[in-house]
Order: structure tokens, then C-alpha cells, then sequence
């Protein structure tokens, strides 16, 4: 027997779609670009909606079509995603763009085996595109999703063992008819009725058939097995001002944390204090520090500052002008240090 939870998702979507600017609504025969699925997926990996909105509007303003976006100075991509963070999918981004102008002719690739051939497209948002682009009935598994399953068939074992479990539960679930719209339907059902914190069981629309609901453990699922605690790592950077307001910066090695993005120069980050490393010989000065959470450890970051006269020299990195600081790509964690180092709002 067919499973009514997809037919009842895709009802309640017609009439509860959010608004998105990367999205057609629902029904109807006009398909969404590739280009701006694709775009909206990669940002919204680990970031949330509301964030996402303005920089899609400056990306896709700037770089309407992945020719455009292809054809772009990557530093200048980088700097136009600086403050998104993850920053691996920013270069992955551009090189993608740069793979479907010279390998697919400037079209996206319409399944989603197809599409996990291209730089920074994984298992997900290869089923999300495939899915929303071009209906494919893939199986798309997020956060989202995982959740809703583990509720609707209450599955208590903890993610991420779960995952495999869940995902056949999903791949069961997805319908042939409407693919796109019920991988959209279901990603704003998770987003705004059943929610992490709080499901909304109430106005939900599938509640009969949803027995985490009639065990009372709705808001406990999906269970998970708890994560390490991460260590701290501590580091120093230092900025050098001239006279004439520039300010040295580096460029990180392109692989790794936060690869090709600009920043202050400064020691590794390590558990021990790692040992000084400046630029050049000053009278540095401790302005503060600077705490940032990363994927797999916390950064105390200790800010120094030296003024220095207009002719400085330093042994590595390029001098820039305040009037340039706007175009680098600057990462949330040397905004702060920035702003640690000059005081707040003087950022440039
Ligand atoms: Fe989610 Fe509650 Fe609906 Fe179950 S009844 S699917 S927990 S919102």
C-alpha cells in the first residue's frame, strides 16, 4: 500500500510553500534555473535560510549565470562569500562553475549520478538538484528529513548509526509523482511544523500517522550519540597599521581551514601556545582576544597591534589600503580580530 505521508506533504505544500528567492512555487510546469538551485544548496549547507537570502541576491545579481560566475577572478568569489563561512564550498563553487562551462557546455548535468561528479556537489545536494531542477525522484537526506523520519516511524536508535536506516525510510517515502515539490515540502515542513526544538504537532498535517507523536517522544527524536567535547586551540595574529591606515595581510595556503581567504599574520593555531611569529620587529601591543568556534575545535585568538610609519617594510604579506579592505576576503573570525585590534565599527 502506498504510503499517504507524501500526498498528504504535497497538499499541505500547495498551500504553505514558503517564499524563497531561489524557488518557482508549487505545481506548474515551469522548472526552477539549475544554476540558482545549485547556488541555494551549496550556501545553505550549514547555514540557515535567513542568512542565505542576501548573499543569493548578491551573487546572483553580480554573476546571473554560471558562465558569468565562472568566468569571475576567484578571489573575487571568495571575497563575495567572506563572512558565510565553510569556505571550502566557496572554492568548490567556483571551480563547479568552471567545470560545467568547459566539460558540460555550460549546462547542469540533470541526474543526480551525473551531478555527484562536480567539485563540492555531494550525496545530498546531487539528490536536491536532480530533484528540484529536473524531477528526478531522488532520495533527499538532510537534517530535515532525518528528523521526520526518525518521528513518523519513531526510530530511536541514535544518528549518526541511524543514518542508513533513515535514509531507506526516505528513499521509501519519496514519490514518483512531484518529486521536486515534495523534496521542498518537506524541507519546510521540518523547518517551520516539525521543528528540532518544539514540533508543532497541533497544525501538523501528518500527525496521525506519526508515531513518535502517539509514544510522547516526539521532541527527544532523532537521538543522537553524544559528540566529544572540542578542544581549544590558541594562536596570536598581529596587526600592523601604517601611517596611511594600510594593513598587512596574508593570504591562508589554498588547502585546509579557511584555504585562500586574506588574514592578519599570525602563529599556527595549536593546544599550546604556539611560539611568536611576527611580520616584522615592532612594539606590538595585546588589544584583546578573540574567540570562534570551528567544526572540530574552539580558537582563542590573541590579537596584537603595532602603528607603524607610512614607509614600513614587512617580511611577508602585501600592505592594503583601507579602501581596499571591502574586496578581501575576510573571514568572519579576522573581521572580529580586526574589529578587536581597531575598536568596534572601525572595522575599516
Ligand atoms: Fe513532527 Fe509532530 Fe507532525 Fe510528528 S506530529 S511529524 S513530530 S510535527
Amino acid at each position: 500500500m502506498t504510503h499517504p505521508f507524501p500526498k498528504t506533504l504535497l497538499d499541505w505544500y500547495d498551500s504553505h510553500a514558503r517564499d524563497l528567492p531561489w524557488r518557482i512555487g508549487p505545481g506548474g510546469d515551469v522548472r526552477p534555473d539549475p544554476y540558482r538551485v545549485w547556488l541555494s544548496e551549496i550556501m545553505l549547507q550549514q547555514t540557515t535560510v535567513a542568512t542565505v537570502k542576501a548573499y543569493f541576491e548578491r551573487f546572483t545579481s553580480r554573476w546571473p549565470t554560471v558562465q558569468a560566475l565562472a568566468a569571475a577572478p576567484r578571489d573575487e568569489v571568495l571575497a563575495e562569500w567572506a563572512g558565510l563561512g565553510y569556505y571550502a564550498r566557496a572554492r568548490n563553487l567556483h571551480a563547479c562553475a568552471q567545470v560545467i562551462v568547459t566539460d558540460h557546455d555550460g549546462a547542469f548535468p540533470r541526474t543526480e549520478a551525473e551531478l555527484r561528479t562536480l567539485p563540492g556537489v555531494g550525496l545530498y545536494t546531487a539528490a536536491a538538484i536532480a530533484s528540484i531542477a529536473f524531477d528526478e525522484a531522488a532520495t533527499v537526506v538532510d537534517g530535515n528529513i532525518e528528523r521526520v523520519m526518525a518521528r513518523l516511524h519513531a526510530v530511536t536508535d541514535p544518528l549518526p548509526g541511524a543514518k542508513k536506516r533513515l535514509y531507506t525510510l526516505a528513499a521509501d517515502a519519496t514519490p514518483q509523482h512531484r518529486p521536486g515539490d515534495y523534496a521542498q515540502a518537506v524541507m519546510d515542513f521540518g523547518a517551520t511544523i516539525c521543528t528540532p526544538r518544539n514540533p508543532s504537532c497541533g497544525q501538523c498535517p501528518v500527525s496521525d500517522l506519526c508515531q513518535a507523536r502517539v509514544q510522547g517522544i516526539a521532541a527527544t527524536l532523532p537521538r543522537k550519540t553524544p559528540k566529544k567535547a572540542k578542544p581549544t586551540r590558541l594562536g596570536t595574529c598581529y596587526l600592523a597599521r601604517r601611517a596611511d591606515g594600510a594593513i598587512l595581510l596574508t593570504t591562508r595556503p589554498d588547502k585546509g581551514l579557511l584555504g585562500g581567504m586574506a588574514e592578519l599574520p599570525g602563529t599556527d593555531w595549536a593546544i599550546e601556545a604556539p611560539a611568536p611569529a611576527p611580520p616584522l620587529a615592532a612594539d606590538w601591543r595585546a588589544m584583546g582576544e578573540v574567540r570562534h568556534t570551528f567544526t572540530h575545535f574552539h580558537l582563542v585568538l590573541t590579537v596584537l597591534r603595532a602603528d607603524l610609519p607610512v614607509d614600513t617594510r614587512a617580511d611577508r604579506g602585501r600592505w592594503t589600503p583601507a579602501s581596499s579592505m571591502d574586496g578581501e576576503a575576510l573571514p568572519t573570525l579576522m573581521r572580529k580580530a580586526l574589529e578587536c585590534g581597531l575598536g568596534p565599527g572601525r572595522l575599516i
